[in-house]
Formats: C-alpha cells, sequence, structure tokens
C-alpha cells in the first residue's frame, strides 16, 4: 500500500474548504478521502478520523473541539459537515470513569456536540478524544485483520512492526477501548500507531500527512509481511475449477430457493414471511471460494471483524447447489444461530430480543456468492464485505490458520446499542424487501405505477421494448431511486424475451413478489374493415402478452413458495365496450379471463390476482410521459364518436359522475393497493373511472 498523498490536490482542498473551515479541518476532509478511496482499509462507512481544532462560539470565545467523522458518513466522500464538532474537555472528563452504559454514551456524545443539528458522531469518538494527538487516523484494514486473525498473530505483528506501533488484545469499543488506547499511547511517547487485534489500525501524529502517512505505513508493512509468508503459496482461491453449468443457470435456480428459506415469519397472514434482496456476485474468487473442499469449515467461521456481524452475520452458508442441501445449510445455521444467542445472552437483564437467525452470505458451489440484505443497497454492503473476507480468510488460511473472535466478542458488537442503531429505524415501507416487475413500464402508467411502487419501497424491475422512451423513463427512476430500480428490454409478445426477463429478475432481486401486466395497444376500426393483421396484433399484445407474464410470474412465484400479487391493467373497456374498438376491447376482455383463470388456478400458492379498470389516462403528469396509447389512437376514437379530436381531454372527464380526469396516478394507487395485498381479495377489479354507471358493480 502507498501513500495517496499528492500536495497539489491537497492544496486545492485547502483552497477551497480553508476559507469557512479552516486549513486543519480541510485537510483532514482531505487525507479522510485518501483513506476512503482505499477499499482495503475501509468499507461502507467503516473506519473514522478526526481532528483537533480551535472554534469559535456565538460570543467568538475560542473552545477547544474534536471534529469526528459522523457516524454512517462515507470516508471517500466527506465533506466538513460529515465531521461533527464536539466540546473536547467534556468528553475528556469521562476518562475518569471506570465504565459508561450505552445510553450515556449516546447521551455524553449528543450533549457535547456543538452544532444541535450536525450529524451523530461516531460512536468510536471518545478513542480519537482521550488521545493527545491532533490528528487521528482508524481503519478497519484488511491487511491487520488477516495476519491478525491467526493463533500466533498477533505475536507476529509484534515483530514485524517493531517499538513504535503497539498490538492490543480485542477490546470492545467504546469508554474501555479509548481508555486503552489512551493509556498505551501515555507509555509510549514515540509510538505512532496502533494495531487493535480483530478490529483494525489506529495513527496519530501533530498534521494531516504525519498521520495519514504513518497509518499507509503500518499497513504498508503488514501487507509486506503477509506477501514474504505467503511467496509463491496457493490460497484456496487460485484453484479455480471450471464450473460444470454456467453460473447464471444455476444462481437462476438456487436465488429463489434461498429467499423462501432466509424469509423471517411475520404475523400477517395476508403476507406470511418477509423476505430479503439479493446481489449475487459470480467472481472468479467466490465460484472458487464455493467450490473449495476447505470453503466450509473456513468460511463457516467468525467474521475478520466483529463490525460486519451487523452486516453480515458471522459464519456464511456454503452449500451445493441441491435444493434439500440448502434447506439444511439454513436449518443448520439457524440453529447454530439461536445456540449462539442462547448462550451469550444466559444471564443478561434486560434480555435483548433476538434479531433474525438468518445467513446473510450463501456461497453455493457453481453460483458464487449470493448476498442478501433488507434492501438491494444492504446487500450490496454484504457482498463487498463478504469479498473482502473470502479473500482475507483464504490468505490467513494459507498462512497458517484463521481464527476469528470468540462468539462472546461478536455476541457484544452484535448486540451493542449503538451498532444497532447503524441499521436504522425499524418502520419499514409496506412493500419493503418485495420485488416487483412492470410491463409497458415507459408508457404513462406504467411510469407512474412503477413510481408508486418504488415510493413503497419495492425494488422493480421495469420492462418496455427497447427505445428511446424507455430509456428515459429509466433514467430518470434511476436518478431518484437508484439501485433499487434496473430495466430490461422485454417484448410481452415474445416467449423468450418475457422469460429472459423473469430470469434478469431473479438474478437482479433474487425472485419476484408482484408482476404488473401493464403493456398495451390500441387499434381503432369498425368491424368492417379490421384487418387480421391488426386484430392479431393487437391480440399478441393484450392477451397473448398478458398470459406470457402471468405465466412466468406463477412459475417463478411458485418455485419461490412465497405467495405473490399479479395486477392486470385492463380497460374501462371491458365492462363497457366501445365502438370501432373490437381489436381492444376484445383482447382485454380476453386477459381479463386470464387473470380470473390465474386467480382460481394460483391461490393455493398464496398468489392473489386482481384487475384494475382505468379510463382515459392521457399522460403521467409528474414525468411529462405521454400515453403512447392515445397518441396512437386519440383522434380515431373522437372520430368515431362523430366528435372533434380537440375535445378528448374534455370528452372524457366530463363523462364521469365525478367530473374528473383520472391521471397515472390514480392507477398506480388502485395498483398498489392490489400489489400490497392489504385485503384478502382475489379475481376482483377496481374501477378508476371517475364513477360511470356502466361500470358499476353487478
Ligand atoms: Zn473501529
Amino acid at each position: 500500500m502507498q501513500s495517496r498523498w499528492n500536495d497539489a490536490d491537497a492544496a486545492a482542498v485547502v483552497a477551497r474548504l480553508g476559507g469557512q473551515w479552516g486549513e486543519d479541518l480541510a485537510l483532514r476532509v482531505y487525507t479522510s478521502c485518501l483513506i476512503g478511496a482505499d477499499k482495503d482499509l475501509v468499507l461502507h462507512g467503516g473506519g473514522n478520523t478526526s481532528v483537533k481544532t480551535e472554534v469559535r462560539d456565538i460570543l467568538g470565545a475560542p473552545e477547544e473541539m474534536i471534529c469526528v467523522k459522523g457516524s454512517g458518513c462515507d470516508l471517500a466522500s466527506i465533506e466538513p459537515h460529515g465531521l461533527p464538532a464536539l466540546r473536547l474537555s467534556g468528553l475528556r472528563r469521562l476518562a475518569a470513569l471506570e465504565t459508561l452504559t450505552d445510553d450515556d454514551l449516546i447521551n455524553q456524545l449528543r450533549t457535547h456536540q456543538f452544532d444541535a443539528s450536525a450529524p451523530n458522531p461516531s460512536v468510536e469518538t471518545l478513542m480519537h478524544a482521550f488521545l493527545p494527538d491532533r490528528f487521528v487516523d482508524h481503519t478497519h484494514a484488511d491487511a491487520s485483520l488477516v495476519f491478525g486473525n491467526r493463533p500466533e498473530g498477533m505475536a507476529e505483528l509484534t515483530d514485524v512492526l517493531g517499538a513504535e506501533v503497539g498490538v492490543l488484545p480485542w477490546i470492545m469499543p467504546g469508554l474501555a477501548l479509548a481508555r486503552a488506547v489512551a493509556q498505551y499511547r501515555d507509555k509510549n511517547p514515540t509510538s505512532i500507531g496502533l494495531v487493535l487485534h480483530g478490529h483494525g489500525v489506529c495513527s496519530w501524529g501533530p498534521d494531516a500527512r504525519t498521520s495519514y502517512e504513518r497509518h499507509i505505513q503500518i499497513v504498508h508493512v503488514i501487507e509486506r509481511a503477509i506477501a514474504a509468508r505467503l511467496d509463491q503459496r496457493q490460497t484456496i482461491l487460485s484453484l479455480a475449477a471450471a464450473p460444470e453449468q454456467e453460473p447464471p443457470r444455476v444462481a437462476r435456480n438456487v436465488a429463489p430457493i434461498l429467499r423462501c428459506l432466509l424469509a423471517a415469519s411475520t404475523t400477517d397472514p395476508l403476507r406470511p414471511q418477509r423476505p430479503l434482496v439479493l446481489e449475487w456476485r459470480p467472481t472468479r474468487e467466490a465460484l472458487a471460494a464455493a467450490a473449495s473442499s476447505e470453503a466450509r469449515a473456513l468460511f463457516n467461521s467468525a467474521p475478520l471483524t466483529p463490525d460486519h456481524v451487523i452486516r453480515t452475520k458471522g459464519p456464511y452458508v456454503v452449500a451445493d447447489a441441491a435444493e434439500e442441501e440448502l434447506a439444511d445449510a439454513v436449518t443448520e445455521f439457524t440453529s447454530r444461530y439461536v445456540d449462539y444467542f442462547d448462550r451469550c445472552s444466559a444471564g443478561q437483564d434486560p434480555l435483548p430480543r433476538m434479531l433474525d437467525p438468518f445467513p446473510r452470505v450463501a456461497l453455493v458451489r457453481g453460483a458464487g456468492l449470493l448476498a442478501w440484505g433488507k434492501t438491494k443497497k444492504d446487500a450490496c454492503i454484504a457482498a463487498d464485505i463478504a469479498e473482502h473476507t473470502i479473500r482475507g480468510k483464504a490468505q490467513a488460511h494459507a498462512l497458517s490458520s484463521y481464527q476469528g473472535l470468540d462468539d462472546a466478542a461478536l455476541f457484544e458488537m452484535e448486540y451493542w446499542g449503538p451498532e444497532l442503531a447503524k441499521l436504522g429505524a425499524s418502520r419499514e415501507p409496506p412493500l419493503a424487501g418485495q420485488v416487483a416487475l412492470v410491463t409497458g413500464a415507459a408508457g404513462a402508467i406504467g411510469v407512474a405505477v412503477t413510481r408508486r411502487l418504488l415510493d413503497g419501497g419495492a425494488h422493480v424491475l421495469v420492462t418496455d421494448l427497447e427505445g428511446e422512451a424507455f430509456e428515459r423513463s429509466l433514467l430518470g427512476l434511476e436518478e431518484i431511486y437508484g439501485e433499487r430500480v434496473h430495466g430490461v428490454a422485454m417484448d410481452v409478445r415474445s416467449e423468450d424475451s418475457v422469460h429472459d426477463a423473469f430470469d434478469e429478475c431473479v438474478l437482479r432481486f433474487g425472485g419476484l413478489d408482484v408482476a404488473v401486466a401493464n403493456a398495451g395497444i390500441a387499434h381503432v376500426a369498425p368491424m368492417t374493415e379490421l384487418t387480421v393483421e391488426d386484430w392479431e396484433r393487437v391480440q399478441r399484445v393484450n392477451e397473448t402478452g398478458v398470459f406470457l407474464t402471468f405465466r412466468e410470474a406463477a412459475r417463478v412465484m411458485k418455485q419461490q413458495r412465497l405467495g405473490g400479487r399479479l395486477v392486470l391493467n385492463a380497460s374501462k373497456n371491458v365492462p363497457a365496450p366501445g365502438a370501432d374498438f373490437v381489436a381492444y376491447s376484445a383482447s382485454k376482455a380476453g386477459a381479463v379471463q386470464v387473470a380470473r383463470v390465474a386467480a382460481l388456478e394460483l391461490a393455493r400458492h398464496g398468489i392473489l390476482v386482481n384487475i384494475v379498470h382505468p379510463d382515459g389516462v392521457f399522460t403521467d403528469a409528474q414525468s411529462g410521459t405521454s400515453s403512447g396509447l392515445w397518441d396512437t389512437v386519440g383522434e380515431d376514437r373522437m372520430r368515431s364518436r362523430g366528435l372533434t379530436p380537440e375535445g378528448l381531454r374534455a370528452h372524457y372527464q366530463s363523462r364521469n359522475l365525478l367530473n374528473i380526469a383520472v391521471t397515472a396516478d390514480h392507477v398506480a394507487e388502485a395498483v398498489a393497493f392490489f400489489a400490497e395485498g392489504r385485503t384478502p381479495t382475489t379475481g376482483a377489479a377496481l374501477t378508476v373511472d371517475g364513477g360511470l354507471k356502466e361500470t358499476f358493480y353487478r
């Protein structure tokens, strides 16, 4: 590892931030970003940095502050407001205490903040505050964990690092660790840093560059020691066997099975399980790890550092792709977890509430790494940590043998209040963890439905015909919803295309809970003039397309065994057909019959099938998407009625009882009602037409 310090870059950051925030904080931002850029040092909000500086209070009086990384802030992209200031003297007084409860620690950190609106400071703030040095850098560097997490690791580290760098045993973060680090520093005035067993590296210095470069130097020395000891030795990851089957094929089959196995039970009979979302990575190393005969023992062990437990749990599931073996592996994992909880929580008062006992990472032979989380983002964090863990444990194993911390240390960290707080509020939106697929998603209603499902917390695979309209609408959604939305070109007329899109949905998110058949086209012609080509063209999209969409959705849902919801966007035309519109009306009526039969057949699998009947939706106001269907047939529909095309919208509004313009958002709301499955309703239809007596319930 080399220093990334660059004088010109440092000067540029000082020029940008120094005026408002001062040079110290500007350089603190600069070297924090350098650390954040190194994934072998920190991952996803891990690690923390600080600087002690002077700030003027509201009366202009100087006060000594420590600016320390905010909890959850990412070092790679940190700005000054991500390093909240705390009154140093108030924190240092706490060093006199022998113990400090979680609640007191959090309260002390909050009440000593200078700016009440600043983010919460890192839970490791006391370690920074107790050290006398102006700059402190702390990471969970991979190298320190690889080298240190072996039976002889810490003893060897002392030899490798020399007198300037200390080595401390595992101590739980918080007051105890902060005091131990400060005591070491006090007794070793010439020291430059510390390696903390099972945790990481801490360095200090009088200025930003010194503290940062000492950190890099410590990590570099350990990395060199690892390389020298590994020499030409191979790790289990070097032995990549050629997979027997294509990894996507294996993962496509395994993901829905695992998704069911890892779903926690709920008390809601309409949605008895709460599934997770997948991040699948068929990397060469993951495939090799999963195929290794030594993998089971190696990856079924404690994590590199307890900090990973809240993201990945401790051990990983390692299994072959056969369903029975996956089920056995998950059962074994959960019973071990319950046992671990019972053992480690025994005698605690109050007894903590057990977190869900399911694994977050699985290494499956032929498929690679499958990581799971409540959201795609959580799953990606788990996958990133797992990639580093696989590499790290394989190296430690090749050096001698991997040895993580004991269960008591893991448990203390996993159930530590400040750590649990990082996982965020427990109140979840109604579609949290749910995966939906929407067809015709580039159209006005499709965009609104997609947006509504995303707002409800779902992850959505949007599909439509390839083209500029689809690209544009996808881009707009990705900007707002990030990794929770993914687009795939799909033609509902093609069996292969539909099949491939659902496969993509499973590989992307792990499975499927909701499918919305929304794609539709129309054609205006009196029956005597309608050609067979036009008739079949409309049928192919509106009826065959719905059949293919629902058939594929039901196949995935049945395999996944978590129930599901299918929603058809039909039309007011079904209960109230229009003249010169036979291809559309008949095809939509056919689609409704597909949905009704699906409701009959799929109920026993917990799959609810329902229908919405909108009328006259011309645009999606929010995205400015106009309805392709109405753009095509709007004028002809008016002429069929002997009216002028200009009066199209007014006509549709004035003909309903509420005299209201039906919007794409109204339809999306109706779709969401069925997608959320709030009532035990299947085979039903909901009109969204402003009230038309022809469509009244009968
Ligand atoms: Zn730490």
